[in-house]
């Protein structure tokens, strides 16, 4: 019997956004990722050239054919779809600038050709108007098309006209990929592997949509194209769906926005538990841009910007302008409300460029965070100075990321006092009395708080790292991720630690890893003493739903109930009592 070509079935992994989206899979062809940079000789320059215009030729050619083949009832618009991207083709920002580049930097014509769109899609996010701004999918998918080609492998996904609904199906994209996707709209995003607190997985929850990672053969098993329910919620995917599971799918997708829009109405409530005790619940960023996401669920603050994006995708390093621009656009859009600026964090799963080789054996022991800032003290004076002028339009904090020892904290202070005589020197403006934090993320510094809390104005607890650091568990190797347990008792007693030193020596302490928006845990923090949670924006309305229906009172013997026990199987009863 012939084998329908539409085979349904569902895969599991886990959920690292909420939601439901259905649509097509787009399965990530890796072209615009694949793109390395090199250098090419002088003497094979013309040969370069004219391979970036035989490519621009054969994508011409092919877009022709298409428009030539349309069946006569295919829409009017898709025509005029091919015709748009044969315009684009043809504009000599993209078939005849990236030759300039070629020839001014000797590079190759992939290279050159993306470093043209990544201007051109910079110059179309500044348009007011939204249809033209939105443009720039077509130019990214035009570079797309020729990318391939010059890959040598040419595109065969056929040609869309509604970019609304796709689902962006990879086998694994790294933190720097993820970053360019915020320019991309795809509805959903799956991947094949990826653990929950991965920084790919953090930046997937970032885009504001459904998210799925460790699906292990979604790349593999899902054809491009095919109609897909992902269940961001659940951590399931469905494949080309029979019509029952569709229409049961449209009613939760429904279900669960009309539930999204009821929580829009706690955007001015102020979180305020039954008992009377008020929570700051700031978000964590990665662009400006995220700015208004924060903004429009009524985040109180920026608890986390996680600079290092700005530093990822590109040749060279942002300059202090390019730095300052960035961090005084976040300063100056939160209006006075505190904007918690992280130091870079390169290293590890961030590095600049996703091609760039890992060198060491284990990257997340290596020289990461504020560790490549003091061996690198001439890129950490440049980030400081920038912070500290921007500091100048509105109210920043900074904040050092993976701090172990005291020494690297006083080490950092000389710097940043050296910064703030520098800018003094050239009289500057900045604010004098800019607080100084540190991320509590190592079990050293957790077990050691008490100490930094001494030297800090506010400490910052990035369970994230606490818990891969605690548990010996890479946070990007799905492998494990079964024993990621943020719920381990040590985990949970380096917290309550961190947070009873702070307030001890009477700093705030926040916490801004996933498990601030994670509603499990929250009356647990709460109950340590925690008063500040930053999380990723799309978490803040259903936190602030749960500390306003939480007793403190209440919740205080089952916390100490938990602070009593050793395993994570006698813990897990009692946090789910606690939130009932
Ligand atoms: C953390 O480790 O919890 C944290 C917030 O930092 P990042 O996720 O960027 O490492
Ligand atoms: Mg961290």
């Amino acid at each position: 019997m012939a084998q329908s070509s539409k085979v349904s079935f569902s895969m599991h992994g886990v959920g690292v956004s909420s939601g439901i989206a259905i649509g097509n899979a787009h399965l990530v062809s890796n072209a615009l990722l694949e793109v390395v940079h090199y250098h090419i000789p002088k003497k094979s320059l013309v040969a370069e050239l004219l391979r970036f215009e035989n490519a621009v030729e054969r994508v011409r050619q092919d877009l022709e054919e298409i428009r030539n083949q349309l069946p006569s009832n295919a829409p009017a618009e898709l025509s005029a779809f091919i015709n748009t991207h044969l315009m684009i083709l043809a504009d000599k920002h993209l078939s005849e600038e990236p030759k300039a580049i070629i020839e001014q930097d000797l590079c190759n014509a992939e290279w050159a050709l993306k470093q043209r769109m990544n201007e051109l899609v910079a110059q179309f996010e500044l348009i007011e108007d939204e249809y033209l701004r939105e443009r720039k999918q077509d130019v990214v998918q035009v570079v797309e098309r020729v990318i391939k080609v010059l890959l040598g492998h040419p595109s065969e996904v056929a040609i869309r006209p509604d970019e609304s609904a796709l689902i962006l199906v990879a086998h694994d994209i790294s933190p720097a990929d993820a970053i360019q996707f915020k320019h991309h709209q795809f509805a959903a995003f799956i991947t094949d592997v990826g653990g929950v607190t991965s920084h790919t997985a953090i930046l997937a929850r970032s885009l504001s949509i459904p998210s799925i990672v460790a699906l292990h053969r979604a790349r593999d098993l899902i054809r491009d194209g095919e109609l897909i329910i992902v269940d961001g919620n659940d951590g399931v995917v469905i494949v080309n769906p029979d019509k029952d599971t569709l229409a049961e799918y449209r009613l939760r997708q429904e279900q669960w926005e009309l539930e999204q829009q009821k929580l829009k109405r706690l955007k001015q409530t102020r979180a305020v538990t039954l008992d009377g005790v008020e929570v700051e619940l700031h978000a964590n960023i990665e662009v400006p841009s995220d700015v208004s996401k924060a903004k429009a669920v009524g985040a109180t603050g920026i608890g986390l910007y996680r600079t290092e994006f700005l530093f990822m995708n590109r040749r060279d390093m942002p300059n202090e302008e390019e730095q300052f621009a960035a961090y005084r656009t976040v300063a100056e859009l939160m209006k006075g409300q505190p904007v918690t600026i992280r130091t870079l964090d390169l290293g590890a799963d961030k590095q600049m460029n996703p091609d760039a080789a890992r060198s060491c054996t284990n990257p997340a022991l290596g020289l990461r965070a504020i560790r490549l800032c003091l061996s690198e003290p001439h890129i950490f004076h440049t980030q400081l100075r920038a912070i500290l002028r921007a500091s100048h339009y509105g109210k920043i904090k900074i904040l050092i990321p993976m701090l172990s020892t005291l020494s690297e904290l006083r080490q950092t202070i000389v710097l940043l006092e050296r910064a703030k005589a520098s800018l003094r020197a050239e009289q500057l403006p900045f604010d004098e009395e800019i607080k100084l934090g540190g991320m509590i993320e190592i079990p050293a510094a957790a077990i050691n708080a008490e100490a930094f809390a001494r030297e800090l104005d506010f400490l910052s607890i990035g369970t994230n790292d606490l818990i891969q650091y605690s548990l010996a568990i890479d946070r990007t190797d799905d492998s494990v991720s079964h024993l990621y347990s943020p719920s381990h008792p040590a985990v949970l007693k380096l917290i309550e630690m961190t947070i009873r030193a702070g307030n001890k020596q009477g700093i705030p302490v926040s916490v801004c890893g996933e498990m601030a928006g994670d509603l499990h845990f929250t009356r647990l923090l709460m109950g340590f003493g925690l008063r500040q949670f930053s999380m990723h924006p799309s978490h803040i309305l259903s936190i602030k739903r749960q500390v306003l229906q939480t007793e403190l009172q209440a919740v205080a013997p089952l916390v100490r109930k938990i602070m009593g026990l050793y395993d994570i199987e006698k813990i897990e009863p009692v946090l789910v009592k606690l939130n009932h």
